[in-house]
């Protein structure tokens, strides 16, 4: 259920409505929006008719939210969120380019990757360090080597740093050089883990499950919000369908849609989403256009000599004329690169 306050509403008026909501056994999670202040209530408490806030003073509105996810709805935060991520804003006017290679495999090929791609237009690196592999028997990452060559990146380029973290108890470790945990496909209902990061203080870049419906996919947002964290960025990555000659299917329709069921921002992950490089230029110009507000895009120095996903990754070259083919598209939407 959702209250909406009046915009004069009191700090007195609404600290009355959170006793009221705690009395009843529900928790509430408050959203200062522009415009108005809501208060969502959540958890199994006792039934409670919308009635029972009306007469309140302070409530201009009270009504239950239609859909399974709650904070994660537009209906409780009308207003679209911006994550700011070390004064970069993902969900504002720019369109916000993630680049980097698919794993951490030494400390030249980060620092080669972070400065061409830097010098391009990305404000945020990325790289696996844990890779979540579906062979025990491929490269695994460099795990805390890998976690400290991206911190050396991130002194040396200043460049934000979005990397995988596949494990609750790991959440601590990755997240002291993370700027976005990012929460993989294969993870996407892991919910102790969903629970670690909803409980740290860090932004996350949710990506969709690879079987997963959009419902399912908000409902995993809806862990991470309901456990303390608001900053999530969900990731559009493709989902399993029967073609065989993409890697994955991108679900463009994902795009406008989770924005017009969610307040989060949207990112698209062009490089797993097709498993193609020649694909990447041409299906992020659509998204794009359909309203995305960042890309998560692989590029290594030498795609053909990479320890994973070399076929599904750009050269510094190939990634330079990728941002100069974004932009016209980008103002055409009236958005920045
Ligand atoms: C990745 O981004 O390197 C990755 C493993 O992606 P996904 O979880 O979408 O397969
Ligand atoms: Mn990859």
């Amino acid at each position: 259920m959702i209250i909406v306050m009046k915009s004069n509403v009191s700090k007195e008026e609404i600290s009355k409505i959170l006793k009221e909501v705690k009395k009843l056994g529900f928790k509430s999670h408050l959203s200062k929006g522009e415009e108005k202040t809501i208060v969502g209530l959540v958890g199994n408490g006792r039934a409670v008719s919308p009635d029972h806030f009306r007469p309140f003073s302070g409530v201009e509105d009270v009504f239950r939210v239609s859909k399974p996810f709650k904070l994660a709805s537009r209906e409780f935060k009308p207003d679209k969120s911006i994550i700011r991520v070390n004064g970069v804003s993902v969900g504002g006017e720019d369109i916000i380019i993630m680049a980097g290679p698919c794993a951490v495999e030494s400390r030249e090929q980060i620092l080669e990757t972070a400065l061409k791609v830097k010098e391009a237009g990305a404000t945020i690196l990325r790289g696996g360090a844990f890779k979540p592999r579906s062979s025990p028997y491929s490269f695994q990452g460099m795990k805390e080597k890998g976690l400290e060559i991206l911190a050396e990146a991130k002194e040396k380029t200043g460049l934000s740093i979005v990397t995988e973290v596949i494990a609750p108890e790991q959440v601590p470790l990755v997240g002291e050089v993370a700027d976005i945990l990012q929460i993989g496909t294969r993870n996407m209902q892991n919910y102790a883990l969903l629970e670690a990061v909803g409980k740290y203080n860090k932004p996350v870049l949710l990506k969709r499950g690879m079987m997963a419906t959009l419902e399912e996919f908000l409902m995993a947002a809806e862990y991470i919000l309901s456990n303390g964290n608001s900053n999530i960025i969900l990731c559009e990555r493709g989902i399993r369908t029967f073609e065989t000659y993409t890697r994955n299917t991108l679900d463009l329709a994902a795009v406008p849609l989770l924005k017009e069921l969610s307040h989060l921002p949207v990112c698209v992950d062009p490089s797993h989403a097709t498993g193609s490089r020649s694909l990447i230029t041409p299906v992020s110009k659509a998204a794009v256009a359909a309203g995305v507000d960042a890309l998560l895009v692989e590029v290594h120095p030498h795609p053909e000599k990479a320890l994973s996903d070399g076929a599904q990754s750009l050269n510094p070259e190939e990634f330079c004329k990728f941002m100069e083919e974004l932009r016209p598209v980008a103002e055409a939407v009236k958005r920045g690169i």
